[in-house]
């Protein structure tokens, strides 16, 4: 049985047999035995139990990596298998409620990869998500019509504050005024976006009790726009994301060498040249780090003024500061030094440059567009799209024209570095994390921002 098949098989049984609720670990959890699981799976019994050697690989796979392998297994479903699981999950959530649930993950695999499955259900899965004090699905808003984004509008106004607002949040909860929030934020619909923010903006006490002062606020408005993409410029809501998106194809055994599972963000097909990645653009004991020239800058990616783009930073700084380069002519970078991004030698991390090879680039399949940061998640090394922050967005400003810049490119973890001591040393930016290049396309400057857990 392949692992698809037992993936499918898995959830098949899970979704369907739906007499008891199926919580995260609980069916594969670390009492039951192996017969156990053959009695609950009983209902696929015909597909799945005639290979027991494999059943048991998935079974103890899931003992050690709980819901990874689940959500990798809902990754290797097509959208008709996935269409298909929609009715069981909302099902099953209506019935046990959405906390950990398998179902939810199903819920949350579906709004962010294909969430046009879930628009004709739209109003059942908000009424979920009301029953849930954290989650929302809120992916699902992508793309809905008109008339649903006005029935959500038309609650958002006229639904009453909760009296336990404040306390609730302390606890980080979701009341059902901030989920209509969130949803709404999350559709990425412009007018949408700027019906919200003006209503946040005249709203400001209730939403945010905590939040006294006036910058403060602001901050928090900025984030809740930046995680769905756009940001404020020049005193307008406008889109901070490149319109095309591409996933990095690396050379064989460069990055994917094996130790990671296959997949479909994985082994994508380039359609750019091969690009000059890694390396370094200046030695020295501080030495400006080449991370990619991008000669030709492929299509749909908000780069104005140049043939090429260079992009370097100085990746020892990285750690400590957010360095900021303003590029020339031939798309060369130079740093732009000041008060704020100046890192003592002392304080200098001990990053090395990245291993020399070429890379190119694939364009995003429609259903990768939005990818969470998180383990077994496929290829996050991604040029234009949407970034996948780890931690709260963070658009920089400009320190050249002072407005807001926009997102460029995310590199992953894991890179093989340059370090002769160590063969198999990895670019980690901090405890493991993600590098996000900004970019401002009025005055060619780049800015790196490391995020880690
Ligand atoms: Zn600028």
């Amino acid at each position: 049985m392949t692992p698809k098949e037992l993936a499918w098989a898995f959830i098949k049984a899970y979704t369907s047999a739906h007499n008891e609720p199926f919580t995260k670990g609980s069916v594969f959890g670390r009492t039951d035995t192996l017969q156990n699981l053959r009695a609950r799976l009983g209902v696929e019994r015909d597909k799945i139990m005639d290979d027991s050697a494999a059943l048991f690989e998935f079974a103890k796979e899931c003992l050690s990596s709980t819901t990874v392998l689940f959500d990798l297994g809902l990754d290797a479903l097509n959208k008709e298998e996935l269409g298909a699981l929609v009715p069981l999950a909302l099902h099953m959530c209506a019935r046990y409620g959405t906390k950990d649930t398998l179902a939810e993950s199903v819920l949350d695999t579906v709004a962010r990869q294909f969430p046009e499955l879930l628009h004709q259900d739209i109003r059942d899965v908000f009424q979920l998500s009301c029953d849930s004090p954290y989650g929302a699905f809120e992916k699902a808003w992508r793309g809905l019509d008109r008339a649903s984004l006005e029935f959500f509008k038309n609650k958002l106004t006229s639904t009453e504050w909760d009296r336990g607002e404040a306390s609730r949040l302390e606890r980080g909860e979701l009341t059902i005024k901030r989920k209509l929030l969130k949803t709404l934020l999350a559709s990425r619909d412009k007018e949408t976006i700027e019906f919200v923010y003006q209503y946040m903006l005249e709203n400001r006490p209730l939403i945010a009790e905590r939040l006294k002062n006036r910058e403060d606020y602001q901050r928090f408005l900025d984030v809740s726009i930046e995680d769905v993409g756009f940001t404020r410029r020049g005193g307008e809501i406008v889109s901070c994301c490149p319109s095309a998106s591409y996933h990095f194809v690396f050379q064989k055994y460069y990055y994917f060498r094996g130790k990671r599972r296959r997949h479909a963000t994985e082994t994508l097909e380039p359609v750019t040249p091969c690009l000059e990645f890694g390396g370094v653009l200046e030695e020295g004991e501080n030495p400006l780090c080449h991370l990619i020239t991008l000669e030709p800058i492929p299509a749909g990616i908000k780069i104005s003024g140049l043939r090429r783009l260079v992009l370097g930073v100085h990746l020892r700084e990285t750690d400590m500061s957010i360095p900021f380069y303003q590029h020339d002519q031939n798309g060369y970078p130079v740093k732009i030094k000041d008060a704020s991004n100046e890192v003592r030698e002392e304080d200098r991390c001990h990053n090395f440059p990245i291993k020399p090879s070429t890379v190119a680039f694939a364009p995003t399949p429609q259903r990768w567009i939005l990818q969470e940061w998180e383990d077994g998640n496929g290829n996050m090394f991604k040029l234009g799209g949407e970034p996948a922050w780890i931690q709260s967005p963070d658009i920089q400003t400009c320190p050249v024209c002072g407005e807001k810049m926009d997102f460029l490119m995310q590199l992953d973890n894991g890179l093989p570095d340059m370090d002769k001591e160590r063969k198999d040393g990895e670019v980690w930016w901090g405890s493991g994390g993600m590098c996000y290049v900004l970019w401002c396309d009025k005055c060619n400057v780049s800015a790196y921002v490391m995020q880690c857990t």
